[in-house]
C-alpha cells in the first residue's frame, strides 16, 4: 500500500519536474534566473527517478548503483539554487567561468568518492532495510557527511541572500520570501529522512520537485517582460536618428527621426541605408565622426555618428548600428562663442594699448615708458635714455593760447616718432617733456644724433593755423651703463637737461659720468 502511495506520489514529482524543466529551459535568454529552475527542476526529476529504485528492486547491488548516481541530481539542485538567488538578487546575473569553476569541484571530488566508494564504503557504508515494504536504503559513510554539509552551507548561504535582497528592496516584492520559504519543506523532509538513519525512503526530490513551480513563478514574476517594449517605446521616440543596416549596409530597421532626416536630406525613404551609409562614408564598425552634410535646402548640418557592431548569439557579425546625433546647433553656438572670444580679445588688446597712451599726443605714456625702461635695463640692454624739454613752453601758450599750445605739442611727438629708428622708443613723461629710448646708442650717438634732431626742429618752424610759431627743446642724454634703476637712469638724463637749461636752452648735454655714481 505504501509502496503504491510513494510510487504515484514520485510519478507526479516527476511530470511536474520535467514539465517545469522544459518550461524553464524555454526561457532561459529572459534571465539566468530561468536556467537555474531549469537546474533545479531537472535535478529534482533526476534525483526523484533514482530514488524510486528501491521501491521496485530488493537487489543490493542495484539499490546502490542507484543510490551513487542520483548525486548529480543533488548537485543540480543545489547550484540551481544558488544561481535562483544570484538571478533574483541581479536579474542581469550571468553564471561566469570563475564561479562555475568554483561550483564544480566540490560535485567533482564527491563523485570521485562515489566511483571509488566499492574500495572504502566512505561515502554509503551499506544497507538497511526500511520500514516500507522491505524496500533497502543506504546508509551513510563521513563522506556523505562532509557533501551534506556543504551542500547545506549552500543552501543557507543562498536563502540568507535572497532574504537580504527581501529586506532591502523598497518595493518589498514577497517573491523573494516566497521563494526561501518554498526551500523550506524539501530542506525539512530532507533532514528527517537523514536522521532517520536508513528506516524510511529519502523524499527530498519530491520536495523539491514541488516546489519547482513556485520558483518558476518567483522568477518570472522578478523578471520584467516589459523591457522590449520599453526598449521599442526608446527607439521610437529618440531624437538621434538611429539606423540598423545589415552586413551589406541594407537598411533592416529606422527610427522616425532617421525617417525625418533623410526626408529633410531630400532621398526617397526606401533608399536611407544606402544613403546614410554612403554620406558617412561607409564607416567602419566601432567609429566616431563628425560629418557636415546639406540639406535638401542647402543649409548645413552637423552630425557626430556612432557606428557600434551588431552581433548575432554566436559572435557573428550581423550588420551594425548607426546613430548619428545632430550637433549643428552645438557647432554653431561654439562658432559664436569663438568669435566673441575673438572680440572680447580685440577689446583687451585695444585696452591695454590705450591704457599704455597719452590721449593728446598718442605717444607712449610715462608708465609704459618706466616697464619699457625697467625692462631694458633688467636684460643688459646698451641702449641711451634722453629727456627732452620745450623752452618757454609757458609763453607759447600764454601768447597763442592753450590749444595751439596742444597743436605744438602734438606736432613735436610727431617728429619725434618719424624721426625714431625702429625699435626705439618716444613716450610723454610730463607736460611739455618727452623722453627717447635709443637702443644700441652711446651716450656720443645719442647726442649728436638728438642734436641734429633739435636743429632741425629749432630751423622749421610749427606751422598752426597758418603762424609759424618757432619750438626749440632742451635736452639731456644718458646712458644705460651702470643703471640697474629706472629711477637713477632718469634722475641722470634729468640733471643732464638741467645743464642744457642752464647753459642757455635749445642744446643737448650729456650727463656727465660722475653724475651717474
Ligand atoms: P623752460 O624753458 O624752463 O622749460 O620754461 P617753460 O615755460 O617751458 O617751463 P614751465 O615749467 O615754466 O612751463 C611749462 C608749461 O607747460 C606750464 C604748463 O601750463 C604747460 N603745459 C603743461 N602741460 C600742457 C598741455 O598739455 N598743454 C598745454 N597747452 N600746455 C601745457
Ligand atoms: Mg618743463
Ligand atoms: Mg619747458
Amino acid at each position: 500500500m505504501a509502496k503504491v502511495a510513494l510510487s504515484a506520489l514520485f510519478a507526479a514529482a516527476i511530470v511536474i519536474a520535467v514539465i517545469l524543466t522544459v518550461m524553464a529551459w524555454q526561457r532561459r535568454r529572459d534571465s539566468a534566473g530561468f536556467t537555474a529552475i531549469a537546474a533545479i527542476a531537472g535535478g529534482a526529476a533526476w534525483w526523484s527517478l533514482a530514488t524510486t529504485v528501491p521501491l521496485f528492486s530488493r537487489n543490493p547491488t542495484v539499490v546502490l548503483v542507484a543510490d551513487l548516481i542520483l548525486y548529480p541530481g543533488v548537485f543540480l539542485v543545489v547550484c540551481g539554487w544558488y544561481g535562483t538567488a544570484r538571478a533574483l538578487t541581479n536579474r542581469f546575473w550571468k553564471l561566469d567561468r570563475r564561479t562555475a569553476l568554483l561550483l564544480a569541484i566540490e560535485p567533482v571530488l564527491c563523485t570521485i568518492a562515489i566511483v571509488t566508494n566499492p574500495w572504502h564504503h566512505l561515502f554509503i557504508s551499506g544497507m538497511k532495510t526500511t520500514i516500507i515494504d522491505g524496500a533497502l536504503a543506504a546508509l551513510f559513510g563521513p563522506l556523505f557527511w562532509v557533501h551534506t554539509v556543504y551542500c547545506y552551507v549552500i543552501v543557507v548561504y543562498s536563502s540568507v541572500v535572497v532574504f537580504r535582497t527581501y529586506t532591502r528592496q523598497t518595493s518589498r516584492y514577497r517573491g523573494y520570501l516566497v521563494a526561501v520559504i518554498a526551500i523550506f519543506p524539501a530542506s525539512v523532509i530532507n533532514i528527517i529522512g537523514i536522521l532517520a538513519g536508513g528506516r524510511l525512503i529519502d523524499l527530498t526530490a519530491c520536495g523539491f520537485a514541488l516546489s519547482a513551480p513556485t520558483m518558476y513563478w518567483v522568477v518570472r514574476h522578478s523578471t520584467p517582460s516589459i523591457a522590449p517594449v520599453v526598449h521599442r517605446e526608446v527607439f521610437q521616440n529618440m531624437n538621434d536618428p538611429v539606423v540598423v543596416l545589415d552586413p551589406a549596409h541594407r537598411l533592416v530597421e529606422a527610427n522616425p527621426a532617421a525617417t525625418e532626416l533623410v526626408a529633410r536630406l531630400g532621398v526617397d525613404n526606401q533608399e536611407v541605408a544606402l544613403h546614410l551609409a554612403a554620406l558617412m562614408g561607409r564607416l567602419p564598425a566601432n567609429t566616431v565622426s563628425d560629418y557636415a552634410i546639406l540639406d535638401a535646402y542647402g543649409s548645413g548640418l552637423d552630425f557626430n555618428v556612432r557606428v557600434s557592431p551588431l552581433r548575432d548569439r554566436r559572435g557573428t557579425h550581423s550588420g551594425s548600428i548607426l546613430v548619428a546625433h545632430d550637433i549643428t546647433e552645438q557647432n554653431r553656438q561654439t562658432e559664436q562663442l569663438r568669435a566673441q572670444l575673438a572680440t572680447i580679445e580685440a577689446l583687451r588688446a585695444s585696452l591695454a594699448e590705450q591704457a599704455a597712451r597719452d590721449y593728446l599726443t598718442g605717444l607712449y605714456n610715462r608708465r609704459h615708458l618706466m616697464t619699457e625702461l625697467g625692462g631694458a635695463l633688467e636684460r643688459g640692454a646698451t641702449f641711451s635714455f634722453v629727456l627732452l624739454d620745450i623752452d618757454f613752453f609757458k609763453q607759447i601758450n600764454d601768447r597763442y593760447g592753450h590749444n595751439t599750445g596742444d597743436d605744438v605739442l602734438v606736432h613735436l611727438a610727431g617728429r619725434l616718432v618719424a624721426a625714431l629708428q625702429p625699435g626705439d622708443m618716444a613716450a610723454r613723461y610730463g607736460g611739455e617733456e618727452f623722453a627717447l629710448i635709443l637702443h644700441g646708442m652711446s651716450g656720443l650717438e645719442a647726442a649728436a644724433w638728438v642734436d641734429n634732431l633739435r636743429h632741425a626742429v629749432a630751423s622749421d618752424p610749427v606751422p598752426v593755423d597758418g603762424v609759424p610759431i618757432a619750438v626749440t627743446f632742451s635736452a639731456g642724454v644718458a646712458t644705460s651703463d651702470g643703471h640697474r634703476y629706472p629711477v637713477n637712469l632718469i634722475d641722470h638724463a634729468d640733471q643732464a637737461l638741467y645743464a642744457a637749461k642752464a647753459n642757455g636752452r635749445n642744446r643737448v648735454e650729456q650727463a656727465t659720468l660722475a653724475a651717474a655714481q
